[in-house]
């Protein structure tokens, strides 16, 4: 539930759907991903105290049984710890029956914060924090500009677990496109065991209109995998997770057909046992292809 009128459009995890949304900030700092259009042409800001003030007020008078509270927009956790920890205070005066806090955070929002710093809104009541790694590979992350390498991907993930803190690890399938998709596989595969999340999705890259990267694709500079490329990217990728877990892995990938979820390590049998399933059905789906919605 959202009660806003503040610019931009509002995005926010799956898992949120019932939540309450509320902008602290408008925008993303960072709003340099290749395949991201989500704030092209938001400019960024971090609302002042009074305006979340007011909407928190605002909100607690519609919902004031609202139990679950999504911070957005993109990266919630750019703000400074002391500010964060102001709105959690808030929060908890304003929705008695609040059970848990949530954002997304860039893996430099992360890094900026010290482990005391994240305990610290642990202990305030923040629970999980969304953090996009899309990929392993340190060619991906550079070529899509992420703004971060893996190693530090790595660093920043550990940090939120080890402060107590849930976190849900997003990638996203065939990122690298044709050309690197072996390497994205592996790296992925490799950030993801090393950090060990909480929950890890498994994406699947949309060539959106106003990205970077749709713009590259359309002038043949991106090659995009096929379905059934997506899958063996996503076999490969798999294979060589090992993570101490319990992770509960999601994979929207082929959702309409078999949806792919599970927990690591302990269904991984289980889920190859799947992929390799949904691939005999896409064998012939070798063909790059994609639209606004995905590959299918
Ligand atoms: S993917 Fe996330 S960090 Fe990157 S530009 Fe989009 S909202 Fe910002």
């Amino acid at each position: 539930m959202y009660f806003d009128n503040a610019e931009g459009m509002v995005f926010r995890p799956p898992s949120e759907a019932n939540s309450l949304i509320l902008r602290v900030t408008i925008g993303c700092s960072h709003n340099a991903c290749a395949f991201c259009a989500m704030y092209r042409g938001v400019q960024f800001r971090a609302r002042p105290p009074e305006e979340v003030a007011a909407l928190i007020a605002k909100a607690a008078r519609y919902w004031p049984d609202a139990r679950r509270i999504f911070l957005a927009d993109g990266n919630a956790l750019v703000l400074s710890a002391d500010r964060l920890l102001a709105i959690l205070a808030q929060l908890k005066a304003a929705f008695p029956k609040l059970a848990r806090v949530t954002c997304y955070g860039g893996p430099a929002d992360i890094l900026r914060k010290t482990p005391a710093e994240l305990a610290a809104l642990r202990a305030a009541g923040l629970q999980i924090i969304y953090l996009g790694v899309e990929s392993g590979d340190d060619g991906v992350l550079a070529a899509i500009g992420k703004g971060a390498t893996a190693a530090e991907m790595v660093t920043a993930g550990r940090r939120v677990l080890t402060a107590g803190l849930k976190l849900s690890v997003m990638v996203i399938l065939g990122l690298g496109g044709e050309e690197r998709s072996r390497e994205h596989a592996l790296g992925t595969a490799r950030v993801v065991s090393a950090i060990s999340p909480t929950m890890f999705s498994a994406l699947t890259l949309m060539l959106h209109e106003g990205s970077p990267m749709r713009a590259a694709t359309d002038r043949g500079e991106f090659r995009p995998l096929s379905p059934y490329a997506l899958l063996q990217e996503l076999k490969l990728m798999m294979e060589h997770i090992d993570v101490a877990g319990p992770t509960i892995f999601r994979s929207n990938h082929v959702s309409n057909f078999l949806p792919l979820a599970g927990t690591l390590p302990h269904d991984k049998a289980k889920l190859l046992a799947d992929i390799d399933e949904v691939m005999a059905v896409f064998k012939d789906k070798t063909e790059p292809t994609y639209n606004d919605d995905g590959p299918f």
